[in-house]
């Protein structure tokens, strides 16, 4: 059963100011027929290493309130570096044989991941930080700056400039071996709200985080009774309810050949979650070859499917986020089936410049620029 179609890329021109792993483009600013009190608020910062992205249609401001999510869920649950976070506490105490308690919400979270780790086949691992470690790879974002032209919302890039930039030093096999040796999803035991690590062990939520953001503001969002909002955390975009002109929003995907070009614009209307993982995101180049941030877990090396970008949208942010990254590793065949299985819809460009995608991505994308 074959439900795919093929397209050849072609580059086109820019659309739109903006670029990060996907985009969104919002719409005007006039608010004509959103009845009463209902106003457009807009909002560019910086959390999670990345850049936020806020345009919300509502009786109040809340973009504060949102930026206040993310940031808590950085600093109180996912980050691995600080000491408090819910992560920290379950990595801190590998090997002790004890299980760690989190809350209700990680709990789920970390179930529906360890259950994409188990149907991707270990593609999506995310247990894979000590081979993240290895790498480096944090550090080759690190340079990651928004400047003064970019927040006053020109632009929003620089992921590939501060790849281009990092030293990097590529680990040798045997080291690669050797922190393969403390990965593996299979030895995570979920069980009555607690996670139990063996020794060496550790959870990085690096591919999800901003996945994870998006359903946390979604909740927000509903809670407030917000009209209609697109929202973009790094790579994952949130859209939600509806734009007071009644058309569609629109969510471009990036060229991974020219970053500044999309190859396309998806049309969304109401709640979805879209998430990119793209080879142009994070990289190194080392005596000329080039090394991405998406890993494969069963060879420790930077994953080599063929694939420079897969998109997917589904409801979840948590799983678009995992998905994207899971299809990445598995290439066009393995990963359009993990999709399906979730109900998830995808889109992959591969080195060659082929599009391939779901039936239902096709429905709502459109090529768009110029040959
Ligand atoms: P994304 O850009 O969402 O695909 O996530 C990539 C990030 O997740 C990397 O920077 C690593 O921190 C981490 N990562 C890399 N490879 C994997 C993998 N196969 N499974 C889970 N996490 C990964
Ligand atoms: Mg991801």
């Amino acid at each position: 059963m074959k439900r795919r179609t093929e397209k050849k890329l072609q580059i086109r021109k820019v659309y739109g100011k903006y670029a990060a792993g996907a985009v969104f483009l919002a719409g005007l600013l006039c608010l004509t027929g959103c009845g009463g009190r209902v106003q457009r608020y807009d909002s560019l910062d910086t959390a999670m290493g990345t850049v936020i992205r806020q345009s919300i249609y509502s009786g109040e401001d809340i973009t504060a309130q949102v930026q206040e999510i993310i940031r808590s869920l950085e600093e109180s649950e996912l980050s691995w570096r600080l000491a408090d976070t819910e992560i920290a506490k379950i990595n801190a105490a590998s090997g002790s044989g004890e299980a760690v308690l989190v809350s209700e919400k990680l709990y789920k979270d970390l179930t529906i991941l360890l259950e994409v780790s188990q149907k991707s086949g270990g593609a999506f691992d995310f247990t894979v930080g000590p081979v993240v470690q290895l790498w480096n790879i944090d550090e080759w974002a690190a340079g990651e700056q928004v400047s003064g032209k970019q927040a006053a919302g020109e632009q929003v890039s620089g992921k590939q400039a501060a790849g281009e930039q990092a030293e990097a030093v590529i680990p040798d096999k045997e080291e690669i071996a050797r922190a393969l040796q403390y990965t593996g999803y299979e030895k995570v035991l979920l069980e009555d709200g607690g996670v139990t690590l063996l020794e060496g062990m550790s959870l990085d939520l690096g591919a999800v985080g901003k996945g994870l953001a998006c359903d946390r503001i979604a909740a927000l969002l509903e809670e407030k009774e917000v009209y209609g909002a697109v929202i973009s955390v790094g790579g994952s975009i949130l859209t939600y309810g509806k734009k007071p002109d009644g058309t569609p929003w629109q969510v471009g995907i990036i060229n991974p050949e020219n970053t500044s070009s999309m190859i396309g614009i998806l049309s969304l209307e109401g709640q979805w979650c879209v998430s990119t993982s793209g080879d142009y995101e994070r990289y190194v180049i080392v005596d000329g070859v080039k090394y991405h941030h998406i890993l494969n877990p069963a060879t420790g090396y930077p994953a080599d499917s063929g694939i420079r970008s897969v998109t997917v949208f589904c409801k979840s942010g948590v799983l678009s986020d995992a998905l994207s990254t899971a299809c990445f590793v598995l290439g066009v065949e393995e990963g359009m089936e993990l999709a399906k299985s979730y109900g998830a819809e995808v889109l992959f460009v591969d080195e060659e410049g082929m599009i391939t995608m779901t039936d239902g991505m096709k429905d709502i994308f459109k090529e768009t620029g110029e040959n």
